[in-house]
Order: structure tokens, then C-alpha cells, then sequence
């Protein structure tokens, strides 16, 4: 169990001492207990100075406290033993020390059941709670408890007198659990561990040694005031387990001086002020003062080691994160850049901590991110701005920056925003692919893919909304119907192949004719072309319409099986001012008329719809 004991220290029997390490644990317990026991029998007759300090069931105690319950037989037996031997050599004789030395053992028992009762934790002394339980029950309880019987069996069998004999054993006893029990406790279970650096470690004991021989050597002056700073310097420098020995050893050489009459403790007088009380009080004022500062100091390496755990998982967060993480005060200065800015954007972070919110930031972006910030600044919890931010190497690339206000935590008051910036160039792509491919499509879907020219569908759109435009600001709206000439004989006598060029052909003549921006040139349904004419009055209309036919004819498209020998197209012409509640078809079935007459007249024509005359287009001389 104790690797003090059976590992480290037993020398030369370390193989040994671990196979049979009960029975080592158990030697070593009977040693030290009886040892301890057999240290401070002094005095004879017995004075206050006798009983200064009994250790022996502290010790006890701290074996106990450590160790599983089924092996407390064990030890209790151990510590009897060794303790009825000790003090039989050094004292009286075997028999009369019995008694004695079974109610030492029993009050360890009481000691240790009642600490154990409630909880199967080892001991802590660093835990306030425990301590005062400690207090409650080992020191107190456990020794009045013992102390009463020694008490009565000393009235009864020793002469003795019940009240001050049970004070002595109490003050012994509870005193000396006090000192040893913590003390070997942090012995058995931390061991010895030297401070850093470990050559210092004998100055401390040095001064303490020399403190207390000065302190307990004379009465004149006192000095003893230097055993508490330097018990406190030992449980800073060195920790608890090692001021709980520099403790001990107060105890001890102040017990020896004590009682060597060569003390700090004035003369004997009553009870309360006989020296070895007055060291008593010492030694529980110095022990005590050991257990509240190691508790101050565990509470506070314990808020470290929380803080540290802490910093160490932010740490962990922001470093690891793919997101760039940005602190900055109000003023746009940078306190702190996360180690992405690297893989991100090419950056050190120190370098572009020095950098203000918006210096890297695009140009065409700033006022963007300024607004953001300035909403923020204005006391917005939270922006979700996209922008442009600088890369070490030149290029711009796409951020998404989520942007949040942080308070101070005391005052509630607005102390700088924290910037978490993802890079979204590969999304901002990917946006900008599917932009195009949707545009694509959508085009697609207007155009004719003989002619290039906007399909049907487009004409129905456009011709819809031209209406109401027209309608709204009273504008006359032309429409242009044209018509191949004898379009079947042309397929049937140079085939179809030949039909498709010569569409694509009529369709760039009249492309070439029709330049306007607003005007719209599309393929009405197999060789009929339609030509919406926004803003275009009805001698404006024609003026095109017969513009169309000449380029027709211009190209010179042979025809042989028609009457000109050249392809030629008729052209049905409308005008209107759209009123309301008349539906844009209207515009579409006047124009059909019109190219149905010209057709009737003999095609290759135009003729507007409604002129009473049509006008006959001069025939081109072939
Ligand atoms: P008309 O002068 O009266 O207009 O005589 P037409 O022969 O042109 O009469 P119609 O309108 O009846 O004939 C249209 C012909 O146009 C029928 C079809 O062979 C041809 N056509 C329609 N769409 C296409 C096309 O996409 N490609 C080709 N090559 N020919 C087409
Ligand atoms: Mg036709
Ligand atoms: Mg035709």
C-alpha cells in the first residue's frame, strides 16, 4: 500500500518487500507507532510535561485513514504491539501498561469510525470541511472519549483525579493527532517531494532549526514569534507535508527544551501556566495556522489549475478552428488574430493584428463593413456582413464575417467586436457558376435554336409587357408579321437543309434592319418572323417593314420556283395605341390580317393594317 515503506525505503529488501507488502506495511506501522510511543515518556512522577504530546495514535490514525477497512484489524494490532512493547521498555513494566495502551488503540478505532462513517473518502486535509470534522472527531471526541475511561481507571486503580488526568489525556492525545495524523498523511501519500529548485530546501530547515533553538533556549527575550513566519515560509516554499515535519520538529526539540527546564516558559506555577501547556497552546496555534493557509492555498491552486483547463481548451478552440478569428477594440485595433489568419488568408497573425478592421478589406466593400460596424457600434448585438478581405499575397478572396458585439463583463458597456470570418470564395464561385448556368437556361428557353432569335414564348412575353408600357404612357406599339413567299416550293426544291439556311438568312436581314434597343425580332412558328416596334408609329412601322423586304431581296436568295426567282417575304403591318381593357392579341390578329392581304395581293408586300389602299411595294426588278 505505502510505497514509502515497502518500495523505496525498506533498502536492500525492495523484491521481497513488494511480494509481501501487507506484512511490511504492517512491520513498518508497528515500528513507527512504537516508536512514537515510546519518544515522549519523560518525566517521572508525572507532570503536565509528561503528557506534552502523544503521537503514537496519530500515527495509527493515519494508517487507519488510508487503508481499505478490512486490513484495520490488521493494523490496530500492529500499533498494539508495537506501542505495549516501546513503552513496556521504556516504562513501568508490561502489565501495568495495558490498559493504557488498549484505550490509546480503542480511541484510534473511535477516532477512525467516526471519520469513516459518513464518507469512504481518503483524507483531505486541503478541504475545510474535512479539517473540521477532523477537528470534531479525532481530535476532540476521539481522545475525550478514551480520556474519560483513563480518567475513572485512574481514580479508581492509580490514585490519580478524574478532571485532570481526562484534560491531560485529552490536550496529549488531541494535540498529538493534530500534529501527526495530517503530517503523515502527506507523507505516505505524496511522499517528500523537494521544491524546485531543490537545493534551497535546507536553507528552510536551517532557519527553522536555528529559529526554534533561539526561540525555546532562553526566556529573556522572545522570539518565538519567528516559529510562525518560518512554518508559513516552509508551507509556501515547500508544501504541507513538509511543514507538517518542520512542525514536528518544533514540537519535538520544544518538548525537549521544555522539559530540560531550559525554556522559553517562564517558571512553573498553576496548571494553566506550566511551560509544557504554554507549548502546547504554541504548537496548536503554529499547526493550526499550517492547515488554514494550506487550505487558501489549495482553494487557490485549484482556481489555477480551473483557469489553466480553461485557457488551455480556448486555446485549443481557437488555434484549431478554420474560421479566423478576430478580437478588436471599438477603435478597429486588432488585440488578437488566431493562427488560421495563416491557412486562411496567408497572413502571420502578428502581422495582421496590426492591421485595422477595415484596411484589408476591398475597397468597393469598406462602406459596406463600415455600416456593419457602425450598427454595431450603435449597439447591435450582431452583424452577418460578406466582403472582400486582402490575402498576404495580393489576391482578394470572399469572406463571410460574423460580427459580434462583446461587452465589458463589469460595466456592460460596448468594448470591441469579435470577428468570426469564414473563407467563402469556393461558395461565392459556386454561386457565380449557378448564376450563369440559370442565365444560360433561361435564355435557352427564350431563344430559337435555328435562328438565335427569341422564340415564341419570348415574343408573348415581350409583346405583353411592351402593351402595357405602351398603354401606360399612350405610345403607339407596331407590330410587323413576315411571311416567306412560297416557302413549301423553296423546301421542296432545295430540300430542308437549304429551308433552315434560308431562314437563319431572313432571320439576319432582318436583324440587320431592326436596330433599335427596345425592338424585338422573333421566330413567330416556322417561316413567319414577328417585329415588335415599342414606340414606332404606323409610317415608322412600314418604313421598316419595307426596309425588311429590300434586304430580303438584297441578299439575293435564289428561288427558282417562284415567279421573281429570289426569295421574298410579305409583310403584314399594325399600329395601335393600346386603350384599356383591350387585350394585345388585338395588335397580333390586325397584323395577321394585313399579311393575309398582302399574301392575297400577290406577296411580296407589305400592307398595313387598316390603310384603306394598300400600298404595293415596288417590285424588284429581278
Ligand atoms: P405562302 O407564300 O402562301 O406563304 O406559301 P408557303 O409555301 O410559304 O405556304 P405555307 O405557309 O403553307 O408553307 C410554310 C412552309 O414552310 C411549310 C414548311 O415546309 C416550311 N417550313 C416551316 N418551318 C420550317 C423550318 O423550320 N425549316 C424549313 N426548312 N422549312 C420550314
Ligand atoms: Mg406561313
Ligand atoms: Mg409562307
Amino acid at each position: 500500500m505505502f510505497r514509502w515503506h515497502a518500495g523505496r525505503k525498506v533498502a536492500g529488501i525492495p523484491l521481497w518487500g513488494k511480494r509481501h507488502r501487507t506484512l511490511v506495511n504492517a512491520l513498518a506501522c508497528a515500528l513507527t507507532v512504537g516508536f512514537s510511543a515510546g519518544f515522549v515518556v519523560w518525566e517521572e512522577p508525572p507532570t503536565p510535561a509528561t503528557d506534552l504530546l502523544w503521537m503514537a495514535n496519530g500515527v495509527l490514525l493515519a494508517y487507519l485513514l488510508l487503508a481499505p477497512r478490512r486490513r484495520w484489524a490488521m493494523y490496530l494490532a500492529a500499533g498494539l504491539t508495537g506501542q505495549w512493547i516501546c513503552a513496556s521498555l521504556v516504562n513501568h513494566g508490561w502489565v501495568v501498561n495495558l490498559p493504557e495502551v488498549l484505550l490509546n488503540i480503542a480511541e484510534v478505532l473511535v477516532s477512525a469510525l467516526l471519520l469513516k462513517a459518513r464518507s469512504r473518502d481518503l483524507p483531505d486535509f486541503t478541504r475545510l470541511q474535512y479539517q473540521l470534522r477532523f477537528l470534531g472527531m479525532a481530535v476532540l471526541a476521539g481522545p475525550a472519549v478514551a480520556g474519560l475511561f483513563f480518567g475513572l481507571y485512574s481514580q479508581l486503580f492509580l490514585g490519580g483525579r478524574l478532571p485532570s488526568d481526562w484534560m491531560r489525556w485529552i490536550a496529549a492525545d488531541g494535540l498529538g493527532t493534530a500534529v501527526m495524523t495530517p503530517a503523515c498523511v502527506a507523507l505516505f501519500r505524496s511522499g517528500l517531494k523537494l521544491p524546485n529548485p531543490a537545493h534551497r530546501a535546507w536553507i528552510y530547515w536551517l532557519l527553522l532549526v536555528a529559529g526554534t533553538v533561539i526561540a525555546f533556549q532562553q526566556s529573556a527575550w522572545p522570539p518565538s514569534a519567528l516559529i510562525y513566519p518560518l512554518l508559513v515560509l516552509m508551507l509556501l516554499a515547500m508544501g504541507m507535508a513538509w511543514a507538517a515535519l518542520g512542525a514536528l520538529f518544533v514540537t519535538i526539540a520544544g518538548s525537549y527544551l521544555t522539559t530540560s527546564n531550559r525554556h522559553l516558559f517562564g517558571g512553573v506555577a498553576a496548571y494553566a501556566d506550566h511551560p509544557a501547556v504554554r507549548l502546547q497552546i504554541l504548537v496548536v496555534s503554529a499547526i493550526f495556522t499550517l492547515y488554514c493557509i494550506s487550505i487558501v492555498l489549495e482553494r487557490q491552486a485549484a482556481a489555477e489549475r480551473t483557469l489553466s483547463e480553461i485557457a488551455a481548451l480556448h486555446g485549443l478552440v481557437t488555434e484549431n478552428s478554420r474560421d479566423l478569428i478576430i478580437l478588436a477594440g471599438m477603435d478597429g485595433q486588432r488585440s488578437y488574430v488566431s493562427g488560421a489568419a495563416q491557412s486562411v488568408a496567408g497572413w502571420l497573425p502578428e502581422e495582421l493584428v496590426r492591421y485595422n478592421s477595415v484596411e484589408l478589406v476591398h475597397p468597393d466593400d469598406r462602406m459596406r463593413v463600415g455600416e456593419a460596424l457602425g450598427r454595431l457600434k450603435a449597439g447591435k448585438e450582431g452583424e452577418l456582413v460578406e466582403y472582400r478581405m486582402l490575402r498576404r499575397e495580393g489576391t482578394y478572396f470572399w469572406v463571410e464575417a460574423s460580427l459580434r458585439l462583446i461587452r465589458d463583463s463589469m460595466t456592460g458597456k460596448p468594448k470591441g467586436v469579435l470577428n468570426l470570418a469564414r473563407d467563402i470564395s469556393r461558395r461565392k464561385q459556386a454561386e457565380q457558376e449557378l448564376r450563369e448556368a440559370y442565365a444560360a437556361i433561361e435564355a435557352l428557353a427564350v431563344t430559337d435554336p435555328l435562328t438565335r432569335l427569341a422564340n415564341r414564348r419570348r415574343f408573348d412575353q415581350y409583346l405583353s409587357t411592351e402593351w402595357r408600357r405602351a398603354l401606360r404612357e399612350v405610345q403607339p406599339l407596331s407590330l410587323l408579321l413576315v411571311d416567306v413567299d412560297h416557302f413549301k416550293s423553296y423546301n421542296d426544291t432545295y430540300g430542308h437543309l437549304r429551308g433552315d439556311s434560308c431562314l437563319k438568312q431572313i432571320a439576319e436581314a432582318a436583324l440587320d434592319v431592326v436596330t433599335r434597343p427596345g425592338d424585338l425580332v422573333a421566330r413567330f412558328g416556322g417561316e413567319e418572323f414577328a417585329v415588335i416596334l415599342p414606340n414606332t408609329n404606323s409610317d415608322g412601322a412600314e418604313e421598316i417593314a419595307h426596309q425588311l423586304c429590300e434586304e430580303v431581296k438584297r441578299r439575293k436568295l435564289t428561288h427558282a420556283s417562284s415567279a421573281t426567282g429570289w426569295v421574298t417575304v410579305s409583310v403584314g403591318c399594325a399600329t395601335m395605341v393600346p386603350i384599356q381593357g383591350q387585350p394585345a392579341h388585338q395588335l397580333v390578329q390586325r397584323a395577321d390580317e394585313a399579311l393575309y392581304e398582302a399574301k392575297g395581293q400577290g406577296r411580296d408586300r407589305v400592307v398595313a393594317a387598316g390603310s384603306q389602299a394598300p400600298e404595293l411595294i415596288v417590285q424588284q426588278a429581278s
